[in-house]
């Protein structure tokens, strides 16, 4: 068109009226009710224990759950509950149960230190904590305390034997526009924010994926396993997604670690046709683990594994065609200020176009715009990728600033990153100018790392910029100005900051510079730091 906005030209998917009172928990339970699954079908599987709760227990514990949480902790919509765990067989049902009730979800990284887990805590201020026996000391005190999802204490709550109805108006006050989850995310600057999700935004995506779901996969339902983490939009939309299909939902289990073997084992015995995945684990397909895949696993009723997070490498992708051959590799593209995929790869046709990130979804629409002019692109030009639709967050939680600075009035995303989309309507990542790094597709927040290290008192000035890591995408390099007479070391500081983030946001490489390269605003001239990096690194 004129406006060089791009439509989604996947079929329009009606979603219910506006004002109509439903919680995306309701609507996952009115499409069960229309397509029902199997009653002897699991709702959700655990691959290292074999744990399953077939789908009339999964939808009774997640009544009685939220009657439980409602009686017994007094919880009504539009408190927040802050959830830190790796993935379990109770995540699915805590979460669907909260937003049942209109209860905010927030879940985070596991891996947090005490400081970050307070940090989002402030941010997001919750009255309820659900943790397990190893992370529980990571949480302050809360006006209803934690509970441990690991104790029969909450076995208890899920299978209470009272009324497990809830009452009309318990229900009925939940409207779409509300707050349904907070997930966290530095978005394309500064620290990290709480990222608002409504109820409309994930029925709007689960509306979006059921449309192309029920045709590509028919009668019997389909077995579905979740590789990343249920704390991250991906995994979070991805499990609504599989149980509002109806689907059985796989996932790692134990410490939440991911171990190809254990993914292998539950492919085969459970016949998964569906992987979600994020770069490094399609990295481990393509290269075979060195020779696990060959070691006689039957992955014949593998279909489709599906990529996102962070960027694909086209050596990996033809890696991983070469070795599963008959397995659609579909790539999507979006943002946990998206709700998650915007583009999305579907059907075998698409899954050709190497490298692509899919088309755009139902009821989405983008705009490519030069970061330069201002000026959108026609087709096969590279700009950064704008987003707007049903998907789109409400916004970050008390941080008008921040929401401007990201979403415009329009209601235009402005993601921080840089793509074309050809004339058959494909993205294609190019590159990323906001300062996030990703590092296994999480992300890591440079100002972060940056306010850590300005408060040690042997740094004059610092920077961190992300660096290129075959295994991981990308990790954090800083460059630091010393204090005049400063002895301090790379290891040293190093370790000052290991001690104080969650593993993956570890600086792994530090080098010492005279000063910071800042342009007259004063903004560090991160581009030229990356490649300053690079050139360190070759002729070291
Ligand atoms: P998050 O909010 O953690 O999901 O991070 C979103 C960011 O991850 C995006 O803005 C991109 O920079 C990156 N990303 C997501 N999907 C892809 C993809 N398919 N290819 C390259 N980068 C991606």
């Amino acid at each position: 068109s004129k406006t060089n906005t791009y439509h989604s030209i996947r079929p329009a998917v009606p979603l219910p009226p506006d004002s109509a009172p439903i919680s995306v928990t309701s609507y996952i339970f009115s499409l069960l009710d229309s397509h029902p699954p199997p009653p002897s079908a699991a709702a959700i599987n655990d691959a290292s224990t074999r744990r399953h709760i077939p789908y009339p227990d999964f939808v009774l514990r997640i009544k009685a759950l939220a009657f439980s949480l409602r009686t017994k902790f007094d919880l009504s919509k539009g408190d927040v509950a802050f959830v830190l765990s790796p993935n379990s067989i109770h995540i699915p049902v805590l979460y669907l149960s909260l937003m049942y009730l209109g209860v905010v979800v927030s879940p985070s990284n596991p891996s947090g230190t005490k400081p970050e887990i307070l940090r989002l805590i402030r941010i997001s201020k919750p009255v309820i904590a659900f943790a397990t026996s190893e992370t529980a000391h990571k949480i302050p005190s809360l006006e209803h305390g934690t509970v441990l999802l690991d104790s029969p204490e909450f076995e208890s709550l899920t299978t209470s034997a009272e009324e497990l109805e809830l009452s009309e108006t318990d229900r009925a006050r939940v409207r779409q526009s509300d707050a349904a989850v907070i997930l966290y995310s530095s978005g394309t600057t500064g620290m990290v924010k709480g990222v608002v999700l409504s109820h409309r935004n994930w029925i709007a995506s689960l509306a979006a994926a059921h449309a192309v779901r029920k045709k590509a996969r028919d009668s019997s339902p389909a077995v579905a396993m979740c590789t990343v983490p249920y704390f991250h939009v991906y995994g979070f939309r991805y499990s609504l997604t599989a149980l509002a299909m109806g689907e059985t939902l796989v996932f790692m289990g134990g410490t939440g670690r991911f171990e190809l073997g254990v993914m292998l084992r539950a492919i085969e015995e459970l016949r998964v046709r569906h992987v979600a995945a994020s770069p490094p684990v399609v990295t481990m397909f393509a290269l075979d683990g060195g020779g696990v895949i060959s070691d006689g696993y039957d992955l014949s009723s593998l279909e489709v594994v599906g990529c996102g997070g962070a960027y694909l490498t086209l050596g990996v992708i033809d890696k991983f065609r070469k070795r599963l051959p008959t397995v659609q590799l579909a790539q999507a593209y979006g943002m946990t200020e998206s709700t998650g995929r915007v583009f999305g790869t579907v059907g075998p046709e698409e899954c050709k176009v190497a490298g692509a990130t899919g088309k755009l979804m139902s009821n989405c629409e983008a705009k490519i715009v030069d970061p330069e002019t201002g000026m959108p692109q026609p087709p096969a030009k590279p700009g950064e990728i704008w987003l707007r639709g049903s998907l789109i967050m409400k916004g970050y939680v008390g941080d008008e600033e921040a929401t401007a600075a990201i979403l415009d009035r329009e209601g235009w995303l402005r993601t921080g990153d840089l793509g074309y989309i050809d004339r058959e309507g494909f993205l294609f990542y190019v590159d990323r100018i906001k300062e996030l790094i990703k590092y296994k597709g999480y992300q890591v927040a440079p100002a972060e790392l940056e306010h850590q290290l300005h408060s040690h008192p042997d740094i004059v000035d610092a920077a961190v910029v992300p660096y290129l890591d075959e295994r991981v995408g990308q990790v954090p390099v800083a460059f630091v100005v010393r204090k005049h007479g400063s002895t301090i070391d790379e290891s040293e500081i190093k370790e000052f900051i290991a001690k104080q983030v969650a593993s993956y946001k570890k600086i792994r490489r530090v080098i010492f510079i005279s000063s910071i390269p800042r342009n007259s605003p004063g903004k560090v001239l991160r581009k030229d730091l990356t490649k300053l990096a690079l050139s360190n690194s070759i002729s070291k």
